[in-house]
């Protein structure tokens, strides 16, 4: 990345592809339910309108990107994504490993 991989992003850049933390607001036009208490973050990012997507073929998307790598990231205090890539952290496991869980 640092070599200069063609990305399309924005410098100064925020890494940054493994989050946790917890939803502080909801952005307008949300929807979904969100999860209260500790997330993590799915780093995929994916249209949701391409057939590969409509397959539920995600990783595919023809427009794919990684949060952190090819939009600002998670190392932040706060962190804008979308309500989808939140997944709740189950009580009682270590924040920390499920912070490394999502890119890998
Ligand atoms: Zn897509």
């Amino acid at each position: 990345m640092r070599r200069g991989l063609p990305i399309e992003t924005t410098m100064p850049h925020i890494g940054g592809s493994d989050v946790l933390g917890e939803v502080d607001a909801v952005g307008p036009g949300v929807s979904a339910a969100v999860p209260a208490g500790p997330v993590v973050v799915n780093p995929s990012l994916w249209c949701g309108e391409c057939e590969w997507c409509r397959r539920g073929e995600q990783p595919l998307c023809t427009c794919y990107r990684i949060l952190g790598e090819h939009t600002q990231g998670g190392l932040a205090e706060f962190a804008i994504v979308p309500a989808a890539n939140l997944l709740p952290v189950p009580a009682g496991y270590p924040e920390v490993q499920a912070a490394a869980a999502p890119l890998t």
